[in-house]
């Protein structure tokens, strides 16, 4: 994903590397300047699929070893002055000065000169994550597209013999935390295909180059002293602690402060292995949702459809009603069953306009969402999940009939729209919850169905065309 990281938020970055797919940011939903999420219209296309499950595996053993790409040299897009190519050779030769300032901070937290010595002397740092740090790719998927990928014929097989296969410690992990078990191995498969490592830069090196270069440092000086913490506590093996280029590692793609706040020793061994341990991961990964606010006995959404004439002004995150009182307006459950817990608050998400399908996502669906702030994440979380549980494919069409607009086009859409007055901040080229609205706004100033759904019709039709 391009850029991943909205501090506070999210849990994982999630976003690169194998889960890369999935969390190609084009969204300004988080509001960070690096936002992560996918908005609804645009997934980027990021790396090559994920690599074929690989169940029980030896740590990642690359098939086809490509020599490593070096930094480009040049200026980050977004402009930022740490961005620029000067001021990152600049930090770059001051590295070494940089990490041993940090090391009062680590021995603050308890972690010995030696484990520091060991660890920090001696690193060079990964440009090449500067590169990567300003990369929006002009090229995106489709949200139909991106989910096919994610919740594949393929994936939901694999995830089923693991269900089956981890049994025992799904129960028990299960009956700890309350957290629903197809959700947690939905969120295995979706962030590295059921991998075991979930990326192959080692954590230290990405998360010191983060620390010292670049326009992330001060929120990455954090994941870096987390980082020293987890080595020096020798929770995972030193030689396993590899991941993504922004330092999410494992099977569900830890950050380092997220591994800290939530990572469990689930076996009793003394250490919280969430890459050599079933156990541990399987717990952490519960205990993370579960301490976001996991709601036990209760789905994250259903697929619903909406009647004639349906006042889509009414799908709006703010806008929380419970499931009777959806039902009331005519809103019914895809397929036709009933909701099993009528008095649940839900809000309604229709993320590609009114010829897709629609949604009522329940809490739950927002505490997937902390995991990693993106609609489209959380939607191939939850889908991912009911088809483990024998659930079938939606009910309802995407359109796909509908061009992916281009990163250009949708930085035009953000511009005209603001021209018109339909102000959405910063045009970005990334599609939230702002752009929506502003969408939304104009459709309805204009006579069209108000769904939010940025088209390349309207599009044209912005353009005066
Ligand atoms: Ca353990």
């Amino acid at each position: 994903m391009s850029e991943q990281f909205v501090p506070g938020v999210y849990a994982r970055t999630a976003i690169v590397g194998l889960a890369a797919l999935a969390l190609t940011n084009c969204s300004e939903v988080t509001g960070s300047t690096s936002g992560s999420s996918p908005g609804f219209q645009a997934y980027a296309q990021a790396q090559p699929a994920a690599p074929p499950p690989a169940v029980a595996p030896a740590p990642s053993a690359p098939a086809s070893p490509s020599p490593p790409r070096e930094w480009s040299g040049e200026s980050g897009a977004s402009g930022h002055p740490e961005m620029q190519a000067s001021a990152i050779r600049r930090a770059a030769a001051n590295f070494g000065n940089c990490l041993e300032s940090l090391w009062p901070l680590a021995e603050k937290r308890k972690v010995s000169r030696a484990t520091f010595d060991r660890h920090v002397r001696g690193l060079t740092p990964d440009l090449r994550i500067m590169d990567l740090l300003d990369t929006q790719p002009e090229f995106s998927r489709a949200l139909w597209d991106y989910l096919e990928i994610l919740v594949s014929e393929a994936r939901i097989a694999t995830g089923r013999d693991l269900l089956v296969k981890h049994k025992a410690i799904l129960d028990k992990v299960e009956k700890a935390y309350g957290v629903d078990r197809h959700v947690v191995v939905s969120i295995w498969g979706v962030e590295s295909n059921y991998g075991t490592l979930g990326g192959d830069r080692p954590v230290i090196r990405s998360v010191a180059t983060l620390a010292c270069v670049g326009r992330r440092q001060a929120y990455f000086r954090d994941e870096f002293l987390a980082t020293l913490e987890i080595l020096h506590r020798n929770d995972v093996r030193p030689d396993q602690l590899k991941g993504s280029w922004a330092g999410a590692f494992g099977p569900t793609q830890f950050m380092p402060t997220s591994f800290k706040r939530y990572a469990v020793d689930f076996d009793g061994d003394g250490r919280r292995d969430v890459v050599d341990s079933f156990p541990d991961l399987f717990a952490s990964t519960a205990n993370n949702l579960k301490r976001d606010g996991w709601q036990a006995g209760s789905t994250w959404g259903y697929e619903v459809t909406l009647p004639k004439g349906f006042d889509y002004m009414l799908a709006d995150r703010s806008n929380r009603k419970t499931l009777r009182e959806w039902e009331g307006l005519g809103v019914r459950r895809a397929g036709g069953a009933g909701f099993p817990r009528p008095d649940d608050q839900a809000f309604l998400l229709i993320p590609a306009g009114s010829q897709g399908p629609a949604f009522l996502m329940l809490h739950n669906f927002r505490v997937i969402m902390r995991y990693n702030p993106a609609e489209a994440y959380a939607l191939a979380i939850g889908h991912l999940a009911d088809r483990f549980r024998g659930g079938g494919p939606f009910v309802q069409p995407w359109p796909r009939h509908e061009p992916v607009l281009s990163l250009s086009e949708r930085r035009e859409m953000q511009e005209l729209l603001n021209s018109k007055g339909f102000n959405l901040g910063e045009p970005t080229g990334r599609f939230g919850p702002r752009t929506r609205a502003a969408v939304r706004d104009y459709q309805r100033s204009v006579g069209l169905i108000p769904d939010g759904f940025a088209t390349a019709s309207i599009l044209s039709r912005l353009r005066g065309r």
